[in-house]
């Protein structure tokens, strides 16, 4: 039984809706999955619902966007209680920019000729959660690119025409506000290449020293064996949980199957001692 923390739902840029993801886990040979939607919980409700009702356990999950200086830092929360107010106010400010940036994008991409509506857009995101891929994907209804990873190539990412960027939450902020909650934070992908989700050693090894940070995700379909294996030394010496997920998105990123990447039971189970030491609620495994 295989155990895939890091997944996403249609509430936030992954094409499966919860019910249908948790349906999908059981058929990839997954018995533990966590919905980790970017800035929302929205997803959790649903998908908690369907795991009660197929026995697949469903661990509460989010990935927050963060920020250490100027890049970019994804942070997992796992067990948090999904109505602490203070988590939800900063995540609020996330999801507003989300929003904010879209016509921005959009009118960026009509000076390159591409002509899709911010209706478009909001048409393709099933949640409040909005982001480049949805952007992406009234793109490819419109025929101008063929999917999600060229218009991001061509149009979206850090550095291309319609770039535009947008609130992130100071990480170190985000780390005691999923602790507030009651949750272990995690950081995901430390490691892969490009700007946006790169952080180095000495971030992490500062984060868990002075903010408690629990863990890091070491198995990530984007990340190599250097980078997997640094981390994981890196992990053993700071004392870090070291989990895997991957990351699915259903069609909407490809090489991101199902239970491809896997956390440990043990690491599973220091990440539960984690979040009741946090005060969080969590049932036993
Ligand atoms: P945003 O949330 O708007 O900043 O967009 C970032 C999201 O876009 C990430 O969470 C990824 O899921 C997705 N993404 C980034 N690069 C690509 C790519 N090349 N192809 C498909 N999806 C991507
Ligand atoms: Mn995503
Ligand atoms: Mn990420
Ligand atoms: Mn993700």
């Amino acid at each position: 039984m295989k155990i895939d923390l890091h997944t996403h739902s249609t509430f936030s840029d992954g094409t499966d809706t919860p019910t249908m993801l948790v349906a999908n886990a059981q058929k990839a040979g997954v018995g533990v999955v966590a919905l980790c939607d970017h800035d929302t919980f929205d997803g959790l409700s649903e998908a908690m619902e369907m795991g009660r009702r197929i026995g697949v356990r469903v661990i509460p999950g989010i990935e927050i966007s963060a920020c250490s200086g100027e890049d970019s830092v994804h942070l997992l929360g796992y067990g948090t209680d999904i109505h602490n107010a203070d988590l939800l106010g900063e995540l609020s400010k996330c999801l507003k920019s989300r929003q904010e940036r879209i016509p921005q994008i959009v009118s960026k991409l009509t000076e390159e000729g591409i002509k899709i509506s911010v209706e478009d857009v909001q048409e393709k995101a099933a949640g409040n959660s909005i982001g480049r891929p949805h952007v992406a994907d009234a793109m490819v209804a419109a025929g101008y690119v063929k999917h999600r990873n060229e218009a991001f190539e061509k149009y979206l990412a850090y550095g291309k025409p319609a770039y535009v960027g947008r609130y992130e939450i100071p990480v170190e902020k985000a780390i005691d506000l999923v602790h507030s909650a009651g949750g272990a934070a995690v950081l995901a992908h430390p490691l892969i290449k490009g700007r946006g989700e790169n952080i180095s050693t000495e971030i992490i090894e500062k984060l868990t020293l002075e903010n408690g940070l629990d863990g890091i995700e070491v198995d990530h379909p984007d990340q190599d064996n250097v980078s997997r294996d640094l981390l994981r030394q890196l992990g053993h010496r700071l004392g870090l949980m070291r989990t895997g997920g991957s990351d699915y998105h259903g069609t909407g990123k490809i090489g991101h199957a199902l239970g491809s990447e896997t956390t440990r039971h043990s690491a599973l189970q220091g990440l539960v001692t984690r979040i009741r030491s946090h005060g969080g609620k969590i049932s036993v495994l």
